[in-house]
């Protein structure tokens, strides 16, 4: 019955639809799309070979071309069959992942079995006999021909069955459970085949595999996807293990860095030092202290990155974060011919809640540039506010009378590693990561940043932040403000004493605390440590270095807490200097943190916090 055709017409139909629509979309390069583009060719085929000879076996059963038509459609099954087996054992056991010429190779290696394997089969079927019997326009193909057929399907289907129950977790993984349906569907085919032959469904089942696979995992949509998602995989493990190298090559460069920032301060402070010599070594310290600043630019940059900088709120005192900014602008004016103006809104709160420290390093990063690109003229430093209910809206603007920046310039501003005018400012130093790292912390702070300015004339730095306002009567007694005590404190016979496993830390360390007057012992690990504090050895203060081999200082302190007299200051001193840190350690047991290279205006605030009298 050419009825029976009707199911072959309609699949042909619809393959005709698919193969319009896939190659229409736009693909990725894969070798799984590669065997997909195969199996819709060899399936059209299929088709087109399955429904001449059935309409043949209807009109003539004993017309010549019946026998070569069926033979030819017996070989498109064990090329489908073979293909497809190829395609399991592919995806089931390479990594999607793996570079698209590795997969190759692998696929070439599989090809290499098959491909003479399907030429041998085909030949052998060619050759031997097939009889063909039509009973209303249904062939029954009989015959050694159609069992070998038969016995290559059945091994084909034991294959992709062992090759998916190999390898589950991978095919589950990779979300190829689909193929695991669609062997069902051929094997359910096959032996439908055999009990019902008059219902001709096998190439229309091949086509449904096909489309299934179409729409579940060829599809070049999902394709793209998923090989967009791998990229990006790929992408954030490649930033992540970046970041992790630059911290962790930051802290290499800091430990010498400490060497070199303390020893150059400790020579400039010499009296008998020559005035020639003075100079190079007040280089030497403005050299290493900008190459400190690309160390800490770049770590926090790489953080950023890593989406790894955490924004910490605490409550903080607003006018302790101003008077320090105006202390270390004016420090950083110096001689410079420069008028500092300050205006802050008198209705500033007292208290707020939000990241002292970032909100401190972005307006710092503001006036320092105003401070580096303003020769003279001013600088006017503004804090105005707009409170609304617990919400205080900062609006800090920093204003100068600077070189300015060129308006096609303006959008390159926020980029890292981007420096503008290069030519008017080759003898300023800079990294050009300042202004990116401000703009990515003003935009984790959920706030804005805004800039006007005239080139030649000056520029005007506007960021807009919005704090929690914290309510609390005002504190009669002000903190310290540590960094202009100096060496004139009283801490003559007070005993410090320093571990760090680098003796040139342990130099820098133990010529910086001398100079205080103090009694200086040093010692390079922990395990000494816990041993003095047990012979029962008293100190006024301990520095201890946490990044030590076989006990690290975090560890040391851990021990010394458990021995029931232990109860000296012990400070964290570590090149570990990222933001976050601090409260890390703190949350150790440590009394206070100081970070290397070790910052004389901090070592002020804990001599003086510990030691002074
Ligand atoms: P750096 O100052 O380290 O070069 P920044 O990211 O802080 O890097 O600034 C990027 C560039 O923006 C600077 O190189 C400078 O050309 C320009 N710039 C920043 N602030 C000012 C300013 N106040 N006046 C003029 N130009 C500025």
């Amino acid at each position: 019955m050419v009825s029976s055709i009707y199911f072959q017409t309609l699949s042909l139909f619809y393959m005709l639809l698919l193969t319009i629509v896939f190659f229409s979309k736009k693909r990725i390069k894969s070798i799984e799309n590669t065997f997909f583009v195969t199996l819709i060719f060899t399936n059209l085929i299929g088709l087109g070979l399955d429904i001449a000879s059935t309409y043949l076996a209807y009109v003539n059963v004993n017309n010549p071309l019946l026998n070569p038509l069926c033979k030819l459609y017996l070989i498109y099954l064990i090329f489908v069959c073979l293909i497809f087996t190829a395609y399991v054992l592919f995806v089931s056991t390479v990594d999607p992942k793996l570079e698209f010429e590795k997969q190759r190779n692998k696929v070439r290696k599989l090809l290499i079995i098959i491909i003479p394997l399907f030429v041998i089969l085909s030949i052998i079927v060619f050759c031997i006999p097939l009889y063909n019997v039509s009973e209303n326009g249904i062939i029954y193909t009989k015959g050694p021909g159609a069992d070998l057929n038969f016995i290559v399907v059945g091994i084909c289907a034991v294959i992709w069955i062992i090759s998916l129950i190999c390898n589950y977790k991978t095919i589950i993984n990779k979300k190829y459970l689909p193929i695991f349906s669609l062997i069902i569907c051929v094997i359910t085919a096959g032996l439908l085949q055999n009990v019902k032959p008059e219902l001709l469904i096998v190439t229309s089942m091949c086509c449904y595999v096909v489309y299934i696979m179409f729409f579940t995992i060829e599809n070049p949509d999902m394709k793209l996807i998923n090989e967009l998602n791998i990229a990006k995989e790929q992408a954030v493990k490649a930033n992540n293990s970046k970041s992790e190298f630059l911290s962790s090559m930051s802290h290499e460069i800091r430990t010498p860095l400490n060497a070199i920032v303390g020893f150059s301060q400790i020579l400039l402070e010499k009296e008998n030092l020559p005035e020639d010599s003075k100079e190079e070594v007040s280089d030497i310290v403005m050299a290493s202290q900008t190459l400190l600043e690309i160390v800490n630019g770049i770590l926090d940059i790489s953080k950023i990155e890593a989406n790894k900088l955490e924004i910490i709120s605490n409550e903080y005192s607003t006018h302790k974060i101003l008077d320090d900014l105006v202390a270390l602008t004016k420090a950083r004016m110096g001689e410079k011919p420069l008028e500092f103006r300050t205006k802050f809104d008198p209705a500033l709160p007292e208290y707020l809640f939000g990241d002292a420290s970032r909100v401190k390093q972005v307006i710092l990063n503001l006036l320092t540039n105003s401070v580096k690109y303003t020769k003279e003229g001013y600088i006017e430093f503004k804090v105005d506010t707009i409170l609304k209910n617990d919400i205080c809206r900062l609006i800090i603007s920093v204003e100068d009378s600077g070189i300015g920046i060129k308006p096609e310039q303006i959008n390159k501003l926020f980029r890292k590693f981007e420096r503008l005018n290069e030519s008017g400012n080759t003898s300023i130093e800079g990294t050009g990561l300042g202004l990116a790292i401000t703009k990515k912390l003003v935009e984790l702070m959920n706030g804005k940043i805004f800039v006007q300015s005239i080139f030649g004339k000056g520029s005007k730095f506007t960021v807009v932040l919005d704090q929690k306002i914290i309510y609390k009567a005002k504190e009669t007694t002000t903190t310290n403000n540590n960094s202009n005590i100096s060496e004139s404190l009283n801490v003559k016979d007070k005993k410090v004493l320093v571990v760090d496993d680098n003796n040139l830390n342990l130099k820098v360390a133990e010529k910086l605390l001398t100079s205080y007057g103090l009694q200086v012992e040093t010692i390079n690990n922990g395990f000494s440590l816990i041993d003095k504090m047990k012979a029962g050895e008293v100190y006024d203060l301990i520095l201890l270095d946490d990044m030590m081999p076989k006990m690290s200082g975090t560890e040391t302190l851990k021990n010394l807490r458990q021995l029931p007299t232990f109860s000296i200051p012990t400070v964290a001193l570590t090149a570990n200097a990222i933001e976050g840190m601090r409260e890390k350690y703190l949350s150790e047991g440590f009394d206070e943190y100081l970070a290397k290279p070790i910052e004389k205006t901090e070592l002020n605030r804990i001599i003086a916090k510990y030691l002074s009298k």
